[in-house]
């Protein structure tokens, strides 16, 4: 019997565990990948850290594979052994709820959450739902993509609700912000990139991507921006958003997660100002942004830890030691 090595989580906030397990087969439907790459999301250091409940455990986090098809189940068209595909962080969604019915299967009341309610990618092997795969061609690198499959493809979904203004302001420059800024670069609009106070260096790796203009998250823009999506998972950024943009302007909250939101006056959302939330993503989202972004020649910067590590990926993310995105790579 073959083995496969993983990270696994048996309890929130403890460390994660290398473990070897027999290679799982796949079922109808689903297909085994051989992981070449799994980025590091700020979503799995939420479920490592409790702040998401309910997690199957134990769990292998890792929601960004790119990786080869290894099996292929019963009734599984349109792949073929060895091609390289990507898993992103919707599973499976149930297709006959309200939601899946009106073609919001990022909101199905039954969905099923790569890294989160089924096994991922911090491992040598995963089984996937092949309905939720993508084929990712053969350019670019494993590991320069893997940040596609969900800072890419959320901070797509994000992107698309700020709307078409052509000033955009994205509040926590990461992996999402760092992708996005090149997408709207590419299409000529003005970012306005806000980091922590005094962080210098991610001021310039915004500036280096096309930003026009870089600055702390309580200082105002040098004009009023159209729109604003926050990736920090830091509420009071709420506020301080709203008081960046425009008359009608959106204020998209991007993560999953985020420490309470003041109370603010409500003259800051006045004069048609929006909040709104993104929730997951949709496979047509996936299928726009896998479009665009070669388009846009999107290269993310990536730090390489081999998967023994991913402990040490999780800490320097969560105390934003990073520039761009964590990847491991098995
Ligand atoms: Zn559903
Ligand atoms: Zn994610």
């Amino acid at each position: 019997m073959s083995m496969m090595r993983a990270m696994v989580l048996d309890r929130p906030k403890t460390p994660l565990v290398l473990r070897e397990r027999p290679v799982p087969a796949a079922d109808a439907g689903e297909m085994l990948i051989a992981v070449s790459a799994c980025g590091v999301c700020r979503t799995d250091l939420h479920v490592v850290d409790g702040e998401l409940e309910h997690p199957k455990l134990p769990i292998v986090p890792g929601h960004e594979i790119v990786g080869r098809v290894a099996g292929i189940g019963a009734g599984v068209d349109g792949f073929s052994l060895g091609e390289r595909v990507g898993v992103p962080w919707l599973g499976a969604t149930c297709g006959v709820c309200p939601y899946c019915r009106e073609g919001a299967e990022n909101l199905c009341d039954a969905p099923v959450f790569t890294g989160y309610s089924r096994d991922g990618g911090f491992a040598t092997h995963t089984i996937a739902d092949a309905r939720y795969c993508f084929p990712l061609g053969e350019s670019g690198g494993d590991a320069e993509i893997a940040p596609w499959l969900c800072a890419g493809l959320i901070g797509w979904r994000s992107y698309r609700m700020a709307g078409p203004g052509k000033t955009l302001g994205l509040y926590g420059f990461g992996a999402a912000a760092h992708i996005l800024a090149q997408v709207a670069a590419w299409q000529g609009r003005r970012v306005f990139a806000f980091t922590r106070k005094g962080d210098t260096a991610a001021q310039d790796f915004a500036r280096s991507l096309g930003a026009v203009w870089a600055g702390a998250s309580e200082d105002a823009p040098p004009e009023p921006i159209d729109a604003a999506i926050i990736f920090a998972p830091v509420g009071a950024l709420v506020p301080l958003a709203l008081r960046a943009v425009k008359k009608g302007g959106r204020v998209v909250c991007g993560g999953i997660h985020m420490s309470d939101i003041p109370s603010f006056p409500y003259a800051l959302l006045w004069e048609e100002r929006h909040v709104m939330s993104v929730a997951n993503l949709t496979r047509n989202d996936a299928r726009e942004f896998l479009d665009v972004a070669p388009k846009a020649g999107v290269r993310c910067e990536v730090t390489r830890y081999p998967l023994a590590r991913a402990n040490e990926a999780l800490s320097d993310l969560r105390d934003g030691r990073l520039q761009g995105a964590a990847v491991l790579v098995p």
